[in-house]
């Protein structure tokens, strides 16, 4: 059973894509999240670091489902003589594939375009060619005339993030930078939008949380905050299906054939096997991977929050993870919006 994704859905998690938000500077699109929330809870707040909870009260078992809000970007850190601006690196941040992207930076007086410099294969070494880089080899040209002329645009201490517009390559799979997590978040919202149509007395939150690409920091402060009974994180995980990956050492996980539910000591045992249960009994189409450590996912911080939270995880394959051109399969979110939904709807 595969829903097409609606249209209100697809529109929202094109803006949200469009929607810079580096570790630290996420308020855009929190802002989004709570605008298109709020018709379906009884009440959206933001906490202090920015974390956005939407509430629906019920009388039933506490259930916290998270999707972080950040992704990974780059900030400003020294601006040369000749206008040239130097960065540090927010979350993990593959160096060698940054020289020739086109940057966005979010300067006080808005966008500024630039690029991330590299002298042309003609009149490089060998040994350039070949080299780690490190952040401070690169630099981002924003056509200033010099630093004064820069500094009028940008500060040391603004954020940036690549370009990588959303791009539909076919009726299901889509490409952009930041579908980690913002495709969490559109499932949040198909989710909220079957709230109404669904008999639950569950107490329920969906949390965008902050700084998860700094170490699921969002995660810790709002399951600490709400002590859920029990805390379920949305978030992408490894396709393998392309090559130089290997299902022997990486395992098996494709687009297109389910959101995955993994298998780990950072997933609950008994949340697993009612996932997988609801799966079965409704048709869902799922995939199943092992972890074997904790999770680099806000489910991490979720599950040692206070005296331990019931945890579960639900994962969107995608391919080229923390590139401008991260690919996932509409379907797959799909799959988790049945799933959740069909999870909220049972009694416990
Ligand atoms: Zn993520």
């Amino acid at each position: 059973m595969q829903i097409d994704m609606e249209s209100w859905l697809k529109d929202i998690l094109h803006k949200m894509l469009l929607t810079a938000s580096p570790s630290g500077s996420e308020e855009q699109i929190t802002a989004l999240f709570a605008e298109q929330l709020r018709p379906f809870v009884d009440e959206v707040t933001t906490d202090v670091n920015g974390n956005c909870i939407a509430h629906k009260q019920g009388t039933g078992p506490k259930v916290m489902i998270m999707a972080h809000a950040d992704e990974i970007g780059l900030m400003i850190s020294y601006i040369d003589d000749r206008g040239f601006l130097y960065f540090k690196e927010i979350g993990g941040i593959d160096t060698n594939l940054l020289p020739g992207q086109r940057v966005n930076i979010m300067g006080q007086q808005g966008l500024v375009t630039g690029v991330i410099g590299k002298k042309p294969i003609h009149l490089q070494d060998k040994s350039e060619n070949t080299k780690q880089l490190e952040p401070e080899d690169l630099w981002i040209d924003i056509a200033a005339k010099d630093k004064s002329e820069a500094q009028s645009k940008v500060q040391i201490g603004d954020v940036a993030t690549l370009q990588g517009n959303p791009v539909q390559l076919n009726d299901t799979l889509l490409m952009s930078r930041s579908l980690d997590d913002k495709i969490g978040l559109a499932v949040l919202m198909g989710l909220a939008q079957n709230l109404q149509s669904l008999q639950t007395d569950k107490d329920i939150y969906l949390v965008a949380s902050v700084q998860e690409e700094l170490g699921a920091r969002g995660a810790k402060m709002i399951t600490e905050a709400i002590r859920p009974d029990i805390g379920i994180a949305i978030d992408v995980t490894h396709a393998t299906d392309y090559p130089t990956m290997s299902p022997t050492k990486d395992g098996d996980i494709s687009l297109g054939k389910g959101a995955v539910i993994p298998m780990g000591p950072n997933m609950s045992k008994g949340i697993n096997q009612q996932l997988i249960s609801l799966a079965k009994s409704n048709g869902i189409p799922y995939q199943i991977e092992a972890i074997a450590r904790p999770t680099g996912t806000d489910a991490r911080e979720i599950q040692v929050a206070g005296t331990g939270i019931r945890t579960g995880l639900i994962s969107i394959p995608c391919r080229y993870m923390h590139t401008p051109s991260e690919v996932v399969s509409l379907a797959d979110a799909d799959s988790a919006i049945t799933l959740l939904s069909a999870y909220l709807h049972t009694r416990e």
